[in-house]
C-alpha cells in the first residue's frame, strides 16, 4: 500500500551497514519508522528530505506487519540552519526527541506537530530566549499528553492568587505558603523535597509571581499566542525552564541524552 503523507524527521539512526532509519512524525498517522534504503550515503537521492528537522511531504510504501519504506517525497520547509549553531541545533534535537517520544504509531498528532514545528521556527529564528522556548513547548507538551498542571489557585485551600506559592510537580498544582508550612520539607537544590502525611516524597518548586503566571501563561494561552510573553531576568527564565523539565521528566519517568546535551552547550 502507497500513503502520501506530511511530516517531520524527528530522528535518524544508521540501521545495518547502508540503511537509515528515520522517524517521521505525521499529523494522521502518527510516528512511523521508515526504512531509507542506503540512506547512510551521503549521495543518497533522499538525502535532502531525510535530514533531521525536515518538514516535508512523503511517499511510503507499506506492507502489513511490516516497516515503511521511503519511496520518495518533497522538503517543505528545512529547520537545517539551526544545525549552525550547536546549542540551537542541540535544543531542536531535544524537542524533536520528546515529540518522537510523546507520539505512538497510528495517533493523531495533529496538535503536538504543529506545537513542534512552531518551537522549531521559534529556535531557529525567534528573538526569546531559549530557556522560555524550552519552558512553554515542555509544559504545553505534556498538557497534550493529559498533564496539564492546574495552576488556577491553591489546591489546598482555593486562594486564587496567593503571594508566595509552591509548585507541586507530582501533582502538577499550585500550594500556598500558607497550606505549604502543613508539610514537612526539606530544602534542597532550590526545590523543596517534601514529605507529606502518607509518606511520599514531593518535589515542591517555590515560586515567584512572575514564573508562576509564566506557567499558567504557558497552559493556557491560545495556540498563536504561546510564546509572546517574557520573564524579566534570565534567572526567571532558567528557572521557568527547569520547573517545566522537571515536571516534564517526572511525569514520563525517563531521562533525554540529547537534553543533557543540550545542558552541556547552552547559552
Ligand atoms: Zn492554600
Amino acid at each position: 500500500m502507497l500513503i502520501t503523507t506530511d511530516g517531520l524527521i524527528t530522528r535518524s539512526y544508521p540501521s545495518g551497514e547502508h540503511d537509515r532509519i528515520v522517524h517521521l512524525v505525521t499529523p494522521e498517522h502518527g510516528r512511523l519508522s521508515v526504512m531509507v534504503k542506503g540512506g547512510q550515503s551521503k549521495t543518497n537521492r533522499h538525502a535532502a528530505i531525510t535530514q533531521l528537522f525536515t518538514y516535508g511531504n512523503y511517499e511510503l510504501y507499506h506492507k502489513s506487519g511490516e516497516m515503511y519504506w521511503l519511496r520518495g517525497g518533497s522538503v517543505l520547509h528545512s529547520f537545517y540552519t539551526l544545525t549552525y549553531d550547536l546549542s540551537r541545533m542541540a535544543l531542536g534535537t531535544y524537542v524533536c526527541d520528546v515529540t518522537s517520544e510523546l507520539t505512538g504509531e497510528g495517533e493523531n498528532a495533529e496538535q503536538l506537530l504543529r506545537l513542534t514545528l512552531n518551537t522549531l521556527h521559534m529556535i531557529d529564528g525567534g528573538d526569546k530566549p531559549q530557556a522560555l522556548v524550552k519552558g512553554v513547548f515542555e509544559l504545553r507538551a505534556m498538557s497534550m499528553e493529559g498533564y496539564m498542571p492546574n495552576v488556577g489557585g491553591c489546591s489546598v485551600c482555593g486562594a486564587a492568587y496567593p503571594k508566595t506559592s509552591y509548585f507541586d510537580i507530582m501533582y502538577g498544582s499550585v500550594i500556598c505558603a500558607d497550606c505549604q508550612t502543613g508539610l514537612n520539607s526539606q530544602r534542597s537544590f532550590g526545590n523543596t523535597v517534601a514529605v507529606n502525611e502518607l509518606g511520599e516524597r514531593r518535589i515542591i518548586c517555590p515560586m515567584t509571581d512572575a514564573t508562576l503566571a509564566a506557567v499558567r501563561y504557558a497552559v493556557t494561552a491560545p495556540d498563536k499566542k504561546i510564546f509572546s510573553f517574557a520573564l524579566s531576568d534570565p534567572e526567571e527564565e532558567l528557572y521557568f525552564s527547569r520547573v517545566a523539565e522537571t515536571y516534564l521528566l517526572h511525569h514520563l519517568e525517563r531521562g533525554f541524552d540529547t537534553l543533557d546535551f543540550y545542558h552541556s552547550v547552552e547559552n
